[in-house]
């Protein structure tokens, strides 16, 4: 880190501006003191030794930079560089820049990491700032004026509740950009340095708040032109100053702070904790030399293209005006001068690997961030981290890119998109709740967290980013409620004691008439069986294997899932569990299979079709699960077939896998049973034909419900409409039990619908064999099935088909149970 001297006549006014310039930085910097001399009765003045001794103590190879208040002090450090070898003058720069200003822009980017050249100009800068501000004092605020360098100034005020954070940052640069006049941005209250007002990352370091004065600089032929677009933004409060429906009551600024959030209750419970924001990791990637810095170059150009491209993809998907203004904002980063030029230097003054040289200067932007004490700044390093990872994984795709699941606190995750590979490693010791903007109630992510009995509500939006890690926080995943440090009240009433979820049944329910159905789990990995043992569990109803091949370089080799097929085939012995190939894509993108990003992965490239077009992986997935039958009950299910052909198509595959054991000796179980998931609207309507080709079916509630509906599961604007309790999907679940029961086999439902003890009793009345799902769902459902008569639940199932919506059905089934 760059060391900096203070050289002043006054100890005091030296300490005191260590002291200013320390409280800046959340790092500790090199600062060395030379100032006044040993003489009590005249201690103003300054001694060559006492410079010479200060250079020394932080002496560092990386560089020292020298501020000195007047006169002698600048005698003085210049006679102090005479001690030191050639050498290490080469490295220690005496700066002319003004000794407040410019030491505390000094610590500010040495904190940052930046190198001894970029320090020395920031220094300089500070004092070309105090000169322009000066006679901005005798301006009226809204008048441009001509700047010391030609250019137009005006001063205002900031006037939106949250300042310019990340989204107001990305209108300004966006509108700085349209002009080609040079622009920069200061920070009057904080007194900082002028930025580079087209670099996203610079004008949000400025760390501009409500009530803040700023002062804008123009300078090129369209500056009067800049400077009142910027004007008009600033004044129209960056279109901020209504608060969002979406908080309920008072301004937006007291409500992040006392307030309350409403989102979409997506797994149950109540947590209380402080903020954990989640931030990727970036691992650290070794220096790689590249010769052809040209070349280098261009290839990062194309990555930020492609990287470019994503973000218009997922903003586009979006409907909010806040939501997209983040991704907006993520554009800008790509295009920032200020990162690019770190990148340039890397590639073409040391020759290094674009990919080396992007993570260095997303390293030292991050650094930036992080060094200054503003807490909600500090946490936009995370947008910049999640941008430079966009972009690595594009160019380095052999690294391996993860964020830290572990957390070392117990705390509320508080993050924009979980990957339902990443909910599926958290651990519900430590996570005691989840927040995050995106997100519905049948994403993948969603109900892996129910199954881990992790209260989360999603969908929140981007209020989340205002968040800083820390604050307290409380949420109910039943209601979707989140309050940001909540009162005593709330406090109280959520600790009050809940009723147990089984104390939500029916009070005066249908005497039970012995009426069986299997309760099976849906699991994700081989500790899935033990909790779903302990959870009560029969078997297993559905393993979503998908998740075996998430978040990792190369797909698992066959032994590795013969020997997870095994553990769970010998898990249960009182029914087979049900292996269902792996269902890649729409919310489960894989790094390894290179999928393109798709406007709407739900309709794209996804389960069975993508399992067909590499069969390679589902052969081998398929001699896996061979393999393992030979130890234990196994059924192979396909997800997601839409026709005969597609159904015809796999179980071909398998019958190859079958002939290749047999040719190879190795033993399977040559009866399993195939099934296929029903959850797309074309195989209901051809059922009948499809059951004659399978011995099961499993109904898939979420998918069924999204595709029926048109409404995306993971798109938190519509994600509700793809409500399976809708009398569409339960007609749907009739149609397809009335043909499996005419073809004689059996089936099941596995989506999330069977695990919502309201509609156990209308998948018994409609005839549905068994049930497998969430084992946290198991024990109210066991209850609910306890006390269930087939009879009455045939006549309530008969009746909510004619219902008109799903709110209908709920309220039928709420007077039924309470008459
Ligand atoms: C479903 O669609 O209901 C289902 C069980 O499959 P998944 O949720 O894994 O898509
Ligand atoms: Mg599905």
């Amino acid at each position: 880190m760059i060391g900096i001297v203070i050289v002043s006549h006054s100890r005091k006014l030296a300490e005191g501006v260590k002291e200013l310039a320390e409280q800046m930085v959340q790092k500790s910097v090199p600062i060395a003191i030379a100032a006044g001399v040993d003489d009590p009765e005249n201690p103003l003045g300054t001694d060559v030794m006492r410079v010479y001794e200060a250079i020394i103590s932080i002496y560092s190879d990386e560089g020292t930079i020298v501020l000195m208040d007047l006169g002698s002090a600048v005698m003085s450090a210049e006679m102090a560089l005479e001690f030191l070898t050639e050498a290490e003058r080469d490295n220690v720069r005496l700066c002319e820049g003004p000794l407040v200003e410019g030491a505390i822009a000094a610590v500010i980017q040495s904190a940052a990491g930046c190198d001894l050249e970029t320090i020395l100009a920031e220094t300089r800068t500070a004092l070309a700032t105090k000169v322009r501000s000066l006679p901005l004092q005798n301006l009226l605020p809204l008048q441009p004026k001509s700047d010391l360098t030609g250019g137009l100034q005006i001063q205002l005020c900031v006037i939106n509740p949250l300042g310019i954070h990340a989204r107001p940052a990305a209108q300004w640069v966006q509108t700085a950009n349209r002009f080609q006049s040079n622009i920069t941005l200061q920070n009057l209250t904080k007194n900082s340095p002028a930025v580079n007002g087209k670099s996203i990352n610079q004008v949000i370091t400025l760390g501009v708040r409500c009530h803040h004065d700023i002062a804008l600089t123009a300078a090129g032929s369209d500056a009067p032109a800049a400077l009142a677009a910027l004007q008009n933004l600033i004044e129209s409060g960056f279109g901020e100053m209504n608060p969002s429906p979406r908080i309920q009551g008072e301004p937006l600024a007291n409500l992040l702070v006392e307030g309350e959030i409403r989102g979409i209750p997506a797994s149950p419970g109540i947590a209380i904790a402080p903020a954990i924001l989640y931030h990727l990791e970036i691992p650290e990637i070794p220096r790689k030399p590249a010769d052809n810095p040209d070349w280098e170059w261009q290839e990062l150009q194309e990555a930020l293209e492609t990287a470019r491209n994503e973000l218009q993809a997922l903003s586009s998907r979006l409907t909010s005006g806040e939501e997209t203004g983040i991704f907006q904002a993520h554009q800008l980063y790509l295009e920032d001068p200020a990162l690019l030029d770190i990148a340039h230097d890397y590639i073409f003054e040391h020759h290094l690997h674009r990919g080396s040289a992007w993570k260095i200067a997303i390293d030292q932007i991050v650094a930036s961030y992080l060094a200054l004490a503003d807490l909600e700044i500090q946490s936009r390093a995370d947008d910049v981290r999640d941008v430079g990872v966009r972009v690595l994984r594009l160019l380095m795709p052999e690294i391996r890119l993860g964020r830290s699941l572990h957390l070392k606190e117990p705390g509320i995750l508080v993050v924009s998109e979980l990957q339902p590979s990443e909910v599926a490693q958290l651990d519900p010791k430590t996570v005691r709740g989840l927040c995050t903007a995106q997100g519905g109630v049948n994403t993948h992510s969603a109900i892996i967290a129910r199954s881990l009995g992790i209260p989360a509500v999603m969908g929140l939006g981007s209020y989340l980013s205002h968040l800083t890690r820390g604050t307290q926080l409380a949420l109910n995943g039943t209601t979707g409620q989140v309050w940001v440090q909540p009162n005593s009240k709330v406090l109280s009433e959520l600790q009050s004691p809940h009723p147990p979820a089984t104390e939500h049944l029916p009070e005066r329910t249908l005497p039970a008439d012995g009426h069986s159905i299997p309760i099976l789990a849906n699991i994700v990995g081989i500790s899935g069986a033990d909790v779903a043992r302990e959870a009560g569990a029969e078997g297993v109803g559905l393993f979503r294997t998908e998740f075996l091949y998430l978040d990792r370089a190369m797909p698992p080799t066959e032994a590795e899932q013969v020997e997870i097929y095994r553990a769970i085939a010998t898990a249960f012995t009182s029914h087979p569990a049900i292996i269902r190939t792996f269902d890649m894509g729409g919310d489960k993108p894989l790094a390894y299979l290179h999928l393109v990003p798709e406007p709407n992965p739900f309709l794209g490239w996804r389960g069975i079709r993508l399992a067909l077009e590499r069969s390679d992986l589902l052969k081998t997935q398929l001699r896996a699960i061979l393999r393992a039958s030979a130890e234990g009950s196994l059924q192979v299910m396909f997800p997601m077939i839409a026709s005969l052909s597609e159904i015809r198509a796999a179980k071909q595959l398998l019958v190859e896998a079958q002939e290749e054991l047999r040719q190879e000796g190795i033993p399977f179980d040559e009866a399993i049973a195939v099934g296929m998931m029903i959850e797309i609207p074309a195989a209901v309507l051809i059922a009948d034909r499809l059951a004659m080709e399978v011995d099961f079916f499993s109904i898939g509630t979420n998918d069924l419900s999204q595709y029926l509906l048109a409404a995306d599961r993971s798109n938190p604007k519509v994600a509700a409409h793809a409500d399976a309790l809708e009398p569409a999907v339960l007609r749907a679940i009739k149609q397809t039990v009335e043909a499996a029961h005419k073809a004689c086999i059996s089936v099941g439902v596995c989506g999330e619908l069977a695990s919502d003890p309201e509609a156990t009793p209308i998948l018994v009345g409609l005839g549905v064999d068994k049930l497998s799902m969430n084992p946290p769902a198991i024990s109210a459902i066991k209850a609910t099935l306890s006390l269930l008569n087939e009879k009455e639940a045939q006549a309530i199932a008969t009746a909510v088909l004619q219902l008109d919506s799903a709110r209908q059905v709920r309220n039928y089934l709420a007077d039924k149970i309470r008459y």
